[in-house]
Order: C-alpha cells, then sequence, then structure tokens
C-alpha cells in the first residue's frame, strides 16, 4: 500500500519530496525533519487443541467472510509476544501461552500488515468466544478447513494439513 503524508506530524509544516537516506521520502522544510514510513507489523496465533486449529471468521474486509488464524497489529511500544496475548483474547476470549516462533511472512496479499509474525501458542483458560473484529471462532480439523484469506493463515494451515509444521 502506498504511504502519503502531506504536513509534517511534529509541526504541521507542508511536506516536501526529498532524497533522504538513500530514496526520497517526505521532509519537512520547516523543521528540517525527515518522515520515514515504517512497517506495519501483526501477528498471528496458530492454535490447536484435539487436533484441531483455532481460526476465527472475519466480521470486516479484507476479506469478510473467510477465516484466518487470529491475528492483529503490534501497537508501537509492544512486545510481538504481548501482542500476540492481547489479540487472542480480543478475538477469541482465549488465555494463551505462547510458544514457538513459527514464520515471518513478508507482504504478499490483501492484507493489512506488512510483516506477520506468527506463534506457536496454547490455551492456558478460556472457552473460544468471538470477539472484537471476529464474527465467529472455531475450532477446524486438517480435512474440515473453513475458505481461508491471507497468505500466513493459507500457508501455516497448508502445512499443518501435511504435518510439515512442527509446533
Ligand atoms: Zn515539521
Amino acid at each position: 500500500m502506498t504511504r502519503i503524508a502531506n504536513y509534517c506530524a511534529i509541526c504541521g509544516g507542508l511536506l516536501v519530496s526529498r532524497n533522504t537516506a538513500g530514496r526520497m521520502r517526505p521532509f519537512c522544510q520547516r523543521c528540517e525533519t525527515p518522515v520515514y514510513f515504517d512497517p506495519k507489523v501483526a501477528v498471528a496465533v496458530f492454535i490447536t487443541r484435539a487436533g484441531r486449529v483455532l481460526l476465527i471468521q472475519r466480521a470486516a474486509d479484507p476479506g469478510k467472510g473467510k477465516w484466518a488464524l487470529p491475528a492483529g497489529f503490534v501497537d508501537y511500544d509492544e512486545a510481538p509476544e504481548a501482542a500476540a496475548i492481547r489479540e487472542t483474547r480480543e478475538e477469541t476470549n482465549l488465555q494463551v501461552h505462547i510458544g514457538k516462533l513459527l514464520a515471518v511472512f513478508p507482504k504478499r496479499d490483501q492484507g493489512l500488515a506488512d510483516i506477520v509474525i506468527a506463534y506457536a501458542a496454547e490455551v492456558l483458560a478460556g472457552e473460544a468466544r468471538a470477539g472484537d473484529d471476529a464474527a465467529a471462532v472455531g475450532w477446524f480439523a486438517p480435512n474440515d478447513l473453513p475458505p481461508l484469506v491471507f497468505t500466513p493463515s493459507i500457508t501455516l494451515t497448508g502445512l499443518w494439513r501435511q504435518g510439515k509444521l512442527e509446533l
């Protein structure tokens, strides 16, 4: 997704385009500050129980109505593992323990994140119940997966289905 900035977030000055640190970036002439756009980082969580994976049905676009791993954005000052715990609680009502780092995905689809960090996790407490931007939650067997959206969810459930995902 192209990033656009017209005004300086520090002083409100009009931004121009200037070559800074190797590429053209917005630059505020008033306070002489370049704007560095940072990647939006998200976390996704792969939780299994009794041979089934936990998926959420998306309540909004992109991917409205389709299913994906519980996921969400990492806040600017938040550890990725803490974001994974928080997002899982918000979307599924489950308390989880974050386990192994499974993969880091660069942007490959219409998802809102630029980088997705995926973790394995296990349930500590709670009953799965949809919340936040999840319309529904469900546990799915490998041979009975619903229509999926987003590269990390499709890739990881695909590997899991083939017995190639070590959790
Ligand atoms: Zn400025």
